[in-house]
């Protein structure tokens, strides 16, 4: 897992510059939350998950199982299983 250097939090949002993010080989996506309780990606997520590809997972508060949800580059939703 890899945090992002310059991460701005508020207590209604968070950013990061995207430009912070490495290229990393073998990446297999992004995790980031929302601090509502949507797991919709934004404009500006889906813009970032067409960027980077893999699976992209957003956890909107309370961050509960049905609060999360799973997207591949072109913002697509898609099914995904929590294992062990
Ligand atoms: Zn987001």
């Amino acid at each position: 897992m890899l945090i992002p250097p310059g991460i701005m939090v508020s207590r209604t949002m968070s950013s990061f510059s995207e430009w912070m993010l490495p290229t990393i080989e073998g990446m297999v996506g992004i995790f980031h939350s929302h601090p509502n309780s949507s797991s919709r990606p934004s404009a500006q997520d889906k813009r970032l998950f067409s960027q980077k590809g893999g699976i992209n997972i957003i956890a909107g508060y309370p961050f509960e199982l049905k609060n999360v949800s799973a997207y591949i580059g072109s913002g697509k939703e898609v099914p995904f299983k929590v294992v062990d």
